[in-house]
């Protein structure tokens, strides 16, 4: 008997929470570029700041972080491509 008791991951990979985004919003250092952008929108669903900012480029963070109004309302991932090894463009 199949049982899904673990709640989805928010990013939407179909995979359980914590097999997915829940390590890296606890700390765990994001396998690609893929998951960092995953587990971004997962902070930004569950409202995360410090996870958000603590991910932020420099020169790109906001000093604050407003999550009114919501943009992000659905995440696909339409292209993955690596760069390098630390880095990739993500469509
Ligand atoms: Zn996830």
């Amino acid at each position: 008997m199949a049982r899904e008791s673990k709640p989805k991951c928010p990013c939407g990979s179909g995979k359980p929470y914590e097999d997915c985004c829940g390590p890296l919003l606890a700390g765990a250092p994001a396998p690609d570029a893929r998951a960092l952008m995953r587990s971004r929108y997962t902070a930004f669903v569950k409202e995360d700041k410090d996870y958000l900012l603590r991910t932020w480029h420099e020169s790109t963070r906001p000093k604050e972080l407003d999550f009114e109004p919501l943009h992000w309302r659905s995440l696909k991932i339409e292209a993955f491509m690596p760069l390098s090894e630390t880095t990739a463009r993500v469509k």
